[in-house]
């Protein structure tokens, strides 16, 4: 059933790179069977998952989106993908993305645009805009993202869904094609806070493969959550809540502040308190989070050579082959955003901008901290718009980077944060584009964190 809509929404969203009904429906089979014998075949059996094209897939093509990994086939799964199959999930293919997770509408994958199902004429947001419309159109019961600088949750935002993206370490990197190895978290994008729970207990853990993946041990969050049917009338007594002062100021949209006064309002119906908190290096976290990321970008995306990976370009000897195989394979924003980064690092440079924003890390990773000591969660949206547009911010990179400024802090400073849905923008013009709000929590704190949404939702 989900593969007939998967192909019947495919025509007008372009969700999916690649999918692969055969492989699909035989997993479907022989977990079928396997629970026909009474087996345990697992908490997510026969589970419908997409997952993003920058995580490797056994034998499934994997291209991260980009025209230069065009027809690399892995030889084995990601970490998280493979946990997600000895759970007893079946992939059902590979969703769209930006290349390399560089960008925040989609519009900049190799391959094609996706749409957003709540209106074809506007973005889906991104990079994981592919993961986030396939789980709004019901092509899928939820998808894998990738979050570097909001790519979870600012695409959940847009078409209307629950986005998590984990504390850093608490999901491993293995397998994840990197973008910027130190703010890169793979998490779940689902229908509802439930269903996004039961994935993320599935997929974290401590993994030999990724020395940065933390040995915490797991909780179960989908045990955490407390049944909604048997509520006391407050069940957020005693939670202190806090809004980012400099999140809901100036440049943010009317319809989102909006949203977000009214989520305030029932999270207060709850016996949430909801109060301010300043965090002045609030602004300064974007353009550090932009050094920092292409910095490690630059770094990462040396490995394109057309030797190891994917499509090898035209050359008589081996410089020019490099040279052919990255300016045939990689994008416009790929290319620029090596270019900044590469001067970024560079000798007599590196103070002045790469070491700077480390520092700025370090301010805003503080101020995070201190204010989730004194409040449960931190709240602010997790955009500063709706979707926009298809084509509106192509032509404009300033402007579509201005647009990760909620999502980058949290990547800064490692920290959890669970998007979801509160409410729409746009009603009385007939256009009406869900908005969605972050929860923010302290390092490790998935599961209180995913009680308070739960609860909210
Ligand atoms: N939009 C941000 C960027 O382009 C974040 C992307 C991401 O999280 N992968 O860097």
């Amino acid at each position: 059933a989900y593969l007939r809509q998967l192909h019947s929404a495919e025509t007008q969203l372009q969700c999916f790179l690649a999918v692969d009904d055969e492989y699909a429906l035989r997993q479907a089979a022989l977990i079928d069977s396997r629970l026909a014998q009474g087996e345990d075949v697992g908490p997510l059996a026969g589970v419908p998952i997409a997952v993003k094209d920058n995580l490797c897939t056994q034998g499934l093509q994997t291209t991260a989106g980009s025209r230069g990994l065009h027809g690399f086939v892995p030889t084995y799964d990601a970490t998280a993908v493979a946990r997600l199959r000895a759970a007893g999930a079946v992939v059902l293919g590979k969703t769209n993305m930006d290349e390399f997770g560089m960008g925040s509408s989609c519009e900049n994958s190799g391959y094609q645009p996706t749409f957003n199902p709540w209106d074809t004429k506007h973005v889906p947001g991104g990079s994981s805009g592919g993961s986030a419309a396939a789980v709004a159109a019901k092509q899928c019961i939820a998808a894998l993202g990738s979050d570097t600088g909001g790519s979870i949750r600012q695409p959940a935002s847009f078409c209307g869904v629950v986005g998590v993206k984990p504390t850093y370490g608490r999901v491993s990197r293995n397998g994840l094609v990197a973008y910027a190895s130190s703010l890169d978290c793979v998490g779940p994008i689902a229908q509802s806070v439930a269903d996004a729970a039961a994935v993320l207990t599935v997929i974290a853990g401590s993994d030999l493969a990724d020395a940065t993946c933390s040995q915490k041990p797991v909780e179960d969050y989908t045990a955490g959550l407390l049944p909604l049917d048997n509520l006391s009338s407050k069940p957020l007594a005693f939670k202190r809540l806090a809004l980012i002062q400099e999140a809901c100021g100036e440049g943010v949209d009317a319809g989102v502040t909006a949203a977000l006064a009214g989520a305030v309002r029932h999270l207060q119906e709850l016996g949430a308190e909801v109060e301010q908190v300043s965090l002045p290096s609030f602004a300064a976290g974007l353009p550090a989070y932009y050094v920092i990321a292409l910095s490690e970008a630059s770094s990462n995306l040396s490995r394109y050579d057309g030797v190891r990976f994917g499509q090898r370009g035209a050359a008589n000897e081996l410089k020019n082959m490099y040279a052919s195989s990255r300016h045939s394979g990689l994008g416009s924003e790929v290319a620029r955003r090596i270019l900044m980064g590469t001067y970024a690092l560079s000798a007599g440079y590196y103070d002045a901008y790469y070491k700077r924003a480390q520092q700025v890390r370090t301010l805003v990773r503080r101020e995070m901290n201190m204010a989730l000591g004194r409040f449960d969660a931190l709240l602010c949206p997790a955009a500063p718009t709706t979707a926009y547009r298809v084509g509106e911010k192509l032509c404009d990179p300033l402007s579509m980077y201005k647009g990760d400024l909620m999502t980058v802090n949290l990547n800064l400073a490692g920290l959890p944060a669970v998007c979801l849905p509160c409410g729409f923008s746009g009603q009385a013009a007939g256009n009406a584009l869900p908005v969605g709000m972050q929860l923010i929590g302290r390092a490790f704190g998935e599961a209180d964190l995913l009680k308070l949404a739960h609860i909210y939702e």
